[in-house]
């Protein structure tokens, strides 16, 4: 197939998508180029790229089919708040970013949203919330799309009463590499007919199919909710809470874990005081009813579970603005610890009753090399964070690499993941055959080439 140049490239895409929506000049390509991987472990984006901003389903087939024909690389692009650099355009080629593919349609008699792919989070929350409904899904950053959320499967803080995104997806309209639209799902809580071609496309990264609309689910709007800050001496007594509140029956809509020094840091950051003396780490709980009476009786049940297992005095927040403060200051974590030097944060996973032997073997890890792991996570999904340092004297890419894979092993051994909700992008895949076996990934490939036989969509992302 002929090689095109780059102005040819940008004069078919111009024809498409007419002549505003292609930005091409170096200048102006900046924020395409990166999204929010650590620092550290950003890849480096190609130099020649141009970025499309195609409206609908069919401005993306087309786009899809022409790179198809000649062989160019296309990168979907959501908010670009990825922390794998996913998104990031490794090779020459096309940026397609579903910014301008917006719209939300709630069907409240089924409880679901039809949803453009470039709507962000926070258009998302807000439509539902005024039409008195809920979209629970909080990954920490808003601004990411309902797109880059479907694709990247995304959990966050709110997974435990309601599931990460794959729970709330019901319905996607995507385009194949090869330019057909497909309809996937529906608003149906039930479809078995055929292979489930929609639960491949979510989590699949941007490298199976380009989504352009996302059928969510939603809940009724809760009539009340409250946040509870539980204060333990030991990692141990705190995650050790965590399977006790789960086997109660009592499902929280958060359960979080912090540490002290953190919080304060945090708290500090962002010109506020975070509200606990006591205690070296917390599990954060919120609780969400259907009205006030169910709210106090569940934070009651879980305090008492709690104090069973040593927490010290609890604090109970209930009027809006005191439990947004507490979440704002669990998501200046993130800011502080890059600021601090991070190398990496960690996204491992272990069953949630495993967190207390996982933090030992982390602690003797850290021992050995004389250094110490923040740790932060969401501690009712076993889903922990561990946070490597810099350090002086070292080659840190070296350190990094030989404390990562101690700590993926840890994870391993105890039944765990080595991305949990993060997914693998660019930046894990050296990492995926500690998960994965041979088959797996040859399965995988496979997959990949069914739907993208010239292997045009986000190449070098997610599989080896
Ligand atoms: C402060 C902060 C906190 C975060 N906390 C969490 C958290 O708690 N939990 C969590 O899960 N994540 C978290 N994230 C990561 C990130 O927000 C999620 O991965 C999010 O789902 C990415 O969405 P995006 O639209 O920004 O996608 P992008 O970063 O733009 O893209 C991510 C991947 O999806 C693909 N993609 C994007 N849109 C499409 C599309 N329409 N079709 C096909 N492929 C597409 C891209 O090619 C890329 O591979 C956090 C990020 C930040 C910066």
């Amino acid at each position: 197939m002929e090689k095109l140049g780059m102005e040819r490239v940008v004069e078919a895409l111009k024809e498409i998508v007419g002549e505003k929506n292609v930005v091409y000049e170096r200048e102006k390509l900046e924020d395409y180029l990166r999204d929010e991987t650590y620092p550290m472990l950003r890849l480096k984006p190609a130099a020649n790229v141009v970025v499309v901003k195609p409206l609908n389903a069919e401005e993306v087939s087309r786009i899809l089919k022409f790179a198809n024909e000649h062989r160019i690389p296309v990168f979907p692009r959501g908010g670009g708040t990825g922390l794998v650099g996913g998104a990031v355009p490794t090779r020459e080629g096309i940026v397609l970013t579903t910014e301008r593919m917006k719209g939300i349609e709630i069907d409240r008699e089924n409880l679901m949203a039809t949803v453009g792919a470039g709507v962000t989070l926070e258009e998302l929350i807000k439509a539902s919330e005024e039409a008195g409904l809920f979209f629970p899904l909080h990954p920490g950053d808003e601004t990411a799309h309902i797109g880059g959320l479907a694709a990247t499967n995304a959990g966050g803080v709110r997974a435990v009463k309601y599931g990460v995104m794959r729970n709330y997806v019901k319905g996607l309209e995507v385009v194949l590499p090869t330019g057909e639209i497909l309809n996937l799902g529906g608003k149906l809580q039930k479809d078995n007919t055929g292979y489930d071609l929609l639960d491949l496309i979510v989590g699949s990264e941007g490298t199976l199919a380009v989504i352009t609309k996302v059928i969510v689910k939603l809940h009724p709007k809760p009539g009340a909710s409250a946040t509870l800050i539980a204060p333990f001496n030991s990692r141990h007594e705190a995650v050790g809470t965590v399977p006790k509140i789960l086997q109660s029956g009592i499902i929280p809509l958060a359960i979080e874990y912090a540490e002290r020094e953190l919080m304060e840091k945090a708290a500090k950051h962002i010109g506020e005081e975070w509200p606990v003396k006591e205690g070296n780490c917390y599990l954060l709980i919120i609780v969400v009813g259907e009205n006030r009476d169910q709210v106090l009786y569940e934070s009651q049940k879980i305090a008492e579970i709690c104090e069973q297992n040593h927490s010290l005095e609890i604090l109970f927040a209930e009027p809006k603005h005191e439990q947004e403060k507490i979440l704002r200051i669990r998501s200046a974590a993130l800011p502080v610890l890059e600021a601090e030097g991070m190398v990496d944060g960690l996204d491992t996973a272990v069953p949630p009753a495993k967190i207390g032997e996982f933090l030992d073997k982390i602690d003797k890890i850290a021992e050995k090399y004389g250094t110490s792991f923040p740790v932060a996570g969401h501690a009712g999904d076993g889903n922990i964070h561990v946070c490597i340092m810099k350090r002086e004297g070292v080659n840190l890419e070296e350190y990094a690499e030989k404390l990562r894979h101690e700590i993926y092993e840890a994870a391993l051994e105890l039944g765990g993941t080595i991305s949990a909700e993060h997914g693998i992008g660019g930046v894990r895949l050296k990492s995926l055959p500690l998960y994965l076996s041979e088959k797996e990934i040859d399965l995988m490939r496979q997959i990949k080439k069914v739907f993208d036989p010239n292997g045009i969509l986000n190449p070098g992302k997610k599989i080896p």
